[in-house]
């Protein structure tokens, strides 16, 4: 199986700058590519922070040095053929629009040589709507990662029908050894395992609310407690942000989405509680003074 040395990343925003940095962690040279120099200044700060948060959590003994190491790692271009020049695997985090992807990707294509594999991070494009843009279907496959990558750290791995089997492979041990549990996906399916899961179950604890059944509290712990599970579903909404499940809920035209998406922007958005990253969302994670 080939083993892969070089990795390039394009786009270094949320998901982007955790797998650029969470890759040169794991001892790989990456290069980080975006579309100017402001762009990459900006990813110059994200990876600080990110340096700085393993630390704080010395992931993995990051205080001792792994972290400024992983730092040392990172090469920042704007330009894509040199991105893209001497690449083993391509990861893809640039924003979920079909059509700019595929621009990107026949761009790519004609510059990157004949070793190179594609791998997109898109949440919601079946990689098969990509993978001719490249030039190349049977190199191009998902590999879809969940926000605070070194901590929910699963890696789906999900191929075309053309994907080669054998590049499928090398992917998953690369996968692995970035520090990702892979999880093989046989088939191409909207949303993966993990959001094919997760999103029914949220849509359904919201409808509880909107639906006047339960509060959150109540919903959360009913789960916690049957299940043995951690958190519940608002626990849980509140980690994702609440901006993502509004805009879903806003953009699905039945009664009961637009019930949970006002209530969303009424009781929570529009008083400045997004979920855990603003302090406050369903559940205060304010310290107490
Ligand atoms: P983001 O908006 O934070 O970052 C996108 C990056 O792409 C930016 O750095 C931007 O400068 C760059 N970029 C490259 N080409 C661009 C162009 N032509 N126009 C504008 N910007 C361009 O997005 P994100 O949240 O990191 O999402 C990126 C991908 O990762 C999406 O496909 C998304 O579905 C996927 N994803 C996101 C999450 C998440 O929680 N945010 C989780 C899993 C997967």
């Amino acid at each position: 199986m080939t083993r892969l040395s070089n990795i390039t990343v394009l786009g270094t925003g949320v998901l982007g700058s955790q797998i650029a940095f969470q890759t040169a962690f794991s001892g790989f040279d990456v290069v980080a590519w975006d579309v100017d120099d402001a762009a990459l200044e900006a990813a110059k700060v994200r990876f600080r922070k990110l340096a700085d948060r393993y630390i704080r959590e010395d992931f993995q003994g990051s205080a001792g040095g792994k972290a400024e190491a992983a730092l040392g790692r990172l090469r920042y271009t704007a330009d894509l053929s040199h991105a893209a020049k001497d690449a083993d695997l391509v990861i893809e985090a640039v924003p979920e629009q079909l059509e700019l992807k595929r621009d990107l990707y026949a761009r790519l294509g004609a510059v990157a040589p004949e070793k190179t594999i594609f791998a997109t991070n898109s949440s919601t494009l079946l990689p098969s709507k990509l993978m001719d843009a490249t030039g190349r279907p049977d190199r191009l496959l998902a590999l879809h990662f969940a926000n605070e990558i070194w901590k929910f750290n699963v890696g789906e791995v999900m191929g075309t029908e053309s994907t080669s089997p054998a590049v499928y492979d090398t992917v998953v041990e690369f996968a692995r050894d970035m520090g990702m549990v892979p999880i093989e996906i046989k088939k191409e399916k909207a949303g993966y395992v993990l959001n094919s899961l997760l999103v029914p179950f949220l849509n359904a604890a919201g409808e509880l609310l909107v639906d006047g059944i339960a509060d959150p509290e109540t919903i959360d712990k009913t789960w916690r407690i049957a299940t043995g599970s951690p958190s519940g579903p608002f626990q849980i909404y509140d980690v994702i942000g609440l901006m993502t499940p509004y805009n879903v809920a806003l953009a699905d035209p039945r009664p009961k989405s637009q019930a949970f998406a006002k209530l969303l922007k009424e009781e929570y958005i529009d008083k400045g509680k997004l979920g855990v990253a603003t302090g406050e969302g369903f559940y205060s994670y304010r310290k107490r003074e």
